[in-house]
């Protein structure tokens, strides 16, 4: 078969990121290779997130976009991955034609035998009748399906996405021109919390706690190749916790597995046992077994069930990152309540309380950093209600917090059972108050940066350096400019990632100083970084500074500051 060009584009979360990381990888070693021009691909596939109507809605119209593109060339495949096409099934082909196949982000493995038999149908379908081959779908789907949630201890030896993950390539060639220093390690795939608001339990199925040794293998192969900053990923990261006795084999062959490791002061006997593997375990596992690795950092916190061992761990170990992304949704008990989150406000103020303590170390140039989530407008939300929301938001005290208006989601609990009884104004003024309550706090927290000085993992030149120049995300590194690391994601210049913006949000990732836009063309550059609490950093060097700092961690004193970046100099 003559080798096919996929483009490969990514919507929503980072855990849809990892995933089309791991599928290119897969299909990459298939003999497929990646292109980021659409119009020049024989195989176009959607990685799609439907937790927000936005990145839905994008999807919908890209699909739309296909079908001219379709007409004129009947052998064109085009694929649905993720959580759209596990929430809407075959409904999805029903309503757009022009999909082929489609994969639920739990049947990811099974991509590559989808895709061949795909190519195979679309071309005799074009060499039997071109002209209405346009018109009629492949019709090949894998589905987890809303019914088989697999039970969260599931053995690895059954657990046929773990090879997907065991699969994925490093490659040398990556990290020597400094474009892959910073990546994703999956460790928890799916969610036991069904928050009524939430389709991911149903579209990722149940938790799954991938084995120990297999997530620190991976930090060892990634260091090995040059990575330096590694973010853990789980819908529930915290909620870690593999029992030894869970995996013994995968593809036959039997894993043993390290129990418990963390030696902490913490009151070891309040812990599980020496044959569990608790998220306090496996992060101390990777800072002292990865030495390599300079920044550890996970999402997304749930905010119950947080254990002093974490913070004590993060505490005691220099590499792991004091950044916390915890969600608190509402500030009001009784939102809390209909949202099936399972904490109260006072549980949440207590744990923000407790990890300030541990891990609050501004005098030694490591104060915690906080962010949050929040929905604004869920069904029954009184002003009482919203007014303890924008309490608990000037008590948190985040530095960046992504505020949504919240909009029902098909396939979720309040969807069907709760109905949407907040007016669109409402929540629109609610929203808006909610972000002007955030920019000043965002603000106030960057300005208490100036003077100190940070170690800041520099991404590259800032977005609007290369707006500046011209330059896309693909050719940075042909124009000399090395790391194309964006957001702290790692793009390959032959895959395109996008659509992974902030909706509703407060422009959380900025990456944009707004400064550089306005300066002539100089001879220096504007690197973009992030110190190891999370805060974005802008410094300008000189051009042939710029290649060798790129990919590095290095001391940056703040001078300046606005709401959402802090600009710094060498000292
Ligand atoms: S914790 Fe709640 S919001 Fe987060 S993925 Fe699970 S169900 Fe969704």
């Amino acid at each position: 078969m003559p080798t096919r060009s996929i483009y490969l584009e990514t919507f929503g979360c980072q855990m849809n990121e990892l995933d089309s990381e791991l599928v290119a990888g897969q299909l990459r070693s298939l003999g497929y290779t990646f292109t980021p021009d659409q119009g020049a691909a024989d195989i176009v596939l959607y990685n799609t997130c439907s937790v927000r109507e936005q990145a839905e809605q994008k999807v919908w119209s890209r699909l739309g976009e296909m079908k001219k593109r379709k007409a004129a060339d009947p052998s064109l495949v085009v694929g649905v991955l993720g959580c759209l096409a596990e929430r809407d099934g075959h409904g999805l082909m029903d309503r757009m034609p022009v999909v082929d196949l489609m994969c639920g982000p739990g049947e990811l493995d099974k991509l590559p035998a989808l895709l061949d038999n795909a190519v195979r149908t679309r071309e005799s379908l074009a060499a039997d009748d071109p002209k209405r081959a346009g018109l009629r779908s492949a019709r090949l789907a894998a589905l987890q399906g809303n019914s088989s949630r697999r039970s969260g201890t599931l053995a690895a030896a059954e657990d046929s996405l773990e090879l997907l993950d065991l699969s994925r390539s490093v490659s040398p060639v990556d990290v020597h021109d400094g474009a892959r220093r910073s990546a994703y390690v999956r460790i928890t795939r799916g969610c036991n919390k069904f928050c009524t608001y939430c389709v991911v339990p149903f579209t990722r199925g149940a938790e799954i706690h991938r084995p120990p040794n297999h997530v620190v293998d991976e930090c060892k192969r990634l260091a090995d190749a040059g990575v330096i900053e590694i973010t853990l990923l789980g819908q529930t990261v915290n909620h870690y916790r593999f029992e030894l006795d869970a995996a013994l084999e995968v593809d036959g062959v039997v894993q043993p597995q390290k129990g418990r490791t963390y030696k902490g002061s913490h009151n070891r006997d309040s812990l599980a046992g020496d044959r569990v593997t608790t998220f306090a375990d496996l992060l101390y596992r990777i800072h002292e077994e990865v030495p390599a690795i300079k920044r550890l950092r996970f999402v997304t916190s749930y905010p119950r069930d947080f254990g002093d061992d974490v913070l004590e761990v993060m505490r005691d170990s220099p590499r792991i990152c004091r950044y916390l992304h915890a969600p608190a949704q509402s500030g009001s008990d009784s939102v809390l309540a209909r949202m099936n989150r399972g904490y109260s406000i006072a549980e949440y103020d207590e744990f923000l309380d407790r990890a300030r303590h541990f891990l609050h170390e501004p005098e030694k140039g490591r104060p915690l950093m906080l962010s949050g989530d929040i929905i604004v407008g869920f069904p029954g939300e009184t002003d009482d209600d919203f007014a303890l929301t924008i309490d608990l938001l000037k008590r948190s005290r985040y530095k960046n917090c992504f505020i949504f208006k919240y909009s029902p989601r098909p396939g979720t609990v309040a969807y069907d059972k709760i109905p949407d009884d907040v007016p669109e104004q409402v929540k629109r003024t609610r929203n808006n108050d909610l972000l002007a309550v955030q920019a000043e706090i965002s603000d106030s927290i960057s300005r208490q940066q100036i003077g100190r000085t940070f170690d800041v993992y520099i991404e590259g030149p800032s977005k609007a350096e290369r707006k500046r120049q011209g330059l896309s995300k693909s050719d940075i590194r042909k124009a000399g400019q090395v790391a194309i690391t964006v957001g702290g994601h790692s793009l390959e210049d032959d895959l395109s990632f996008s659509g992974k913006g902030v909706s509703g949000g407060t422009g959380f990732q900025p990456a944009d100083s707004g400064r550089a836009g306005l300066r002539p063309a100089s001879d220096t550059i504007q690197l973009s970084g992030r110190t190891d609490g999370d805060l974005i950093v802008f410094i300008d060097v000189p051009r042939a500074q710029a290649e060798i700092l790129t990919g590095s961690i290095v001391p940056v004193r703040i001078t300046d500051a606005d709401r959402l970046s802090l600009f710094g100099e060498l000292p």
